[in-house]
């Protein structure tokens, strides 16, 4: 058990991310508006133990009336625009968006023009990009962890 502890602790060191500025937690809404599911795959393993977003205070909920900030994978598409905006509209003020992915940035790679929406900085302000495809958890926790204003 000690061996696997200090190895976890090596682990988390060798993916260096950055210190976190402030005490501010942050709970995390995800919305997958139209994904291959790659992005989804990384966004799992940012929250696993080798990453540990929460020791940053950074958590993902299930709700969107405890989230401070969306963060939205794929490109929007006419099937789920209704449910983002919506998960948007719950979410209390302030409230931050983050893009996920080359998708959520309008790369529009993903399915065809008549089955997506208006791209997604046209939909809701997006605060926060990451681009990538998919982005990396270091990417992906440097940009959330960057982007977030300490208290
Ligand atoms: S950005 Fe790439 S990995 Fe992410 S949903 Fe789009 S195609 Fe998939």
């Amino acid at each position: 058990m000690f061996v696997l502890l200090r190895h976890l602790a090596r682990v988390r060191r060798e993916a260096a991310l950055p210190s976190r500025r402030g005490s501010r937690s942050v709970a995390i809404r995800h919305v997958d508006a139209g994904s291959c599911n790659a992005c989804e795959h990384e966004l799992t393993a940012t929250a696993a133990p080798q990453y540990d977003l929460q020791r940053f205070g950074l958590d993902l909920v299930a709700s969107p009336r405890h989230a401070d900030l969306l963060l939205v994978t794929g490109a929007v598409t006419t099937r789920m625009e209704t449910a983002l905006l919506r998960a948007y509209e719950a979410m209390p003020e302030p409230r931050r968006v983050a893009a996920l992915g080359d998708c959520a940035m309008g790369c529009g790679v993903l399915a065809t023009a008549s089955e997506l929406a208006r791209p997604l900085d046209e939909l809701l302000p997006v605060d926060i990009r990451i681009p990538g495809c998919p982005p990396t958890p270091e990417q992906i926790a440097e940009a959330i962890l960057a982007e977030t204003p300490p208290r």
